[in-house]
């Protein structure tokens, strides 16, 4: 296979130009950073598991009517998607207090929310993400009011749906970050849902013991990084047989593994 002209590399994510006009190659590292880049590790078969999470979660998404950028998984590591233009916000939910809204508002770790939250984050590095909120977004035209009505209707709609979907698995959706693009089709503009769905960029806690299965395990340093991730696979029935060996195994160079 010919190597495709890299588009833009990211913290966890390689973006190669697709076989086709309107289309992206999204290739999943290994690679994982946090608090914005000031950690930096490797979590061993990450890419493999989000590219099959993400393909998975995607799917179910829009089977509920929700349009997403993705196509299709084109192996182990890659997935096809939709070049979109990306709306510079990360659009956070919460139901459980975790993380920085514990640390903003001196809410305790694990407390209920009264209902789910939605928040927006800009997306800038050199500012670390700041929150920002509708005012801003409007005022500053990174997404029009339009747009946010259907990104806030699109996102609890997410939310109930996954919340019900892992509840299942044994699985608390604590929360999550979504990130949504525009894409034009016959002439018009809309909505879509972009970049991946995996422990990532969600918390993940088992209802039983709590145990974290998300990246806050590399975050925190809790040890058991690459297990949490293929627990959440196997969980939603991926992988069923999987071990770590197969998790590990690099495909970019088309060795055979393509077509899995
Ligand atoms: N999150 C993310 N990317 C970011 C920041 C947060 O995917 O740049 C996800 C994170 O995994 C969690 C949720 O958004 O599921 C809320 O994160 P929080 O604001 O609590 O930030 P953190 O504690 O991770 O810094």
């Amino acid at each position: 296979m010919t190597r495709r002209r890299q588009i833009y590399e990211g913290k966890a994510k390689i973006l190669y130009e697709g076989p086709e006009p309107g289309t992206i190659v999204q290739y999943f590292k290994d690679d994982a950073t946090a608090g914005n880049g000031a950690k930096k590790g490797i979590i061993t078969g990450k890419g493999v598991l989000n590219n099959r999470i993400s393909e998975y979660l995607m799917l179910k998404i829009g089977e509920i009517g929700i349009p997403t950028h993705f196509i299709k998984r084109l192996n182990m590591r890659e997935q096809l998607v939709k070049t979109v233009e990306i709306i510079p916000l990360e659009v956070v939910v919460r139901n459980i207090a975790a993380g920085s809204i514990s640390k903003r508002l001196g809410i305790e770790e694990g407390t209920r929310l009264p209902r789910s939250i939605v928040e927006f984050y800009l997306k800038n590095d050199e500012l670390n993400d700041p929150i920002v909120s509708e005012e801003h977004i409007s005022a500053f035209d990174w997404a029009t009011p339009q747009e946010m009505d259907e990104i806030t209707a699109y996102t609890f709609r997410i939310n109930d749906f996954l919340s019900g979907l892992f509840l299942g698995i044994g699985i608390q959706l604590v929360d999550f970050k979504l990130e949504f693009g525009r894409v034009w089709e016959n002439d018009e503009m809309h909505v879509v849902l972009a970049d991946e769905i995996s422990p990532d960029n969600c918390r993940f806690w088992d209802v039983q013991s709590g145990e974290k299965l998300d990246k806050d395990r590399f975050r925190r340093d809790l040890g058991k990084v690459e297990e949490a991730y293929q627990e959440v696979a196997r969980r939603l029935g991926i992988f069923p047989e999987m071990n770590s060996s197969e998790t590990n195994t690099e495909t970019s160079n088309g060795k055979g593994l393509e077509s899995i």
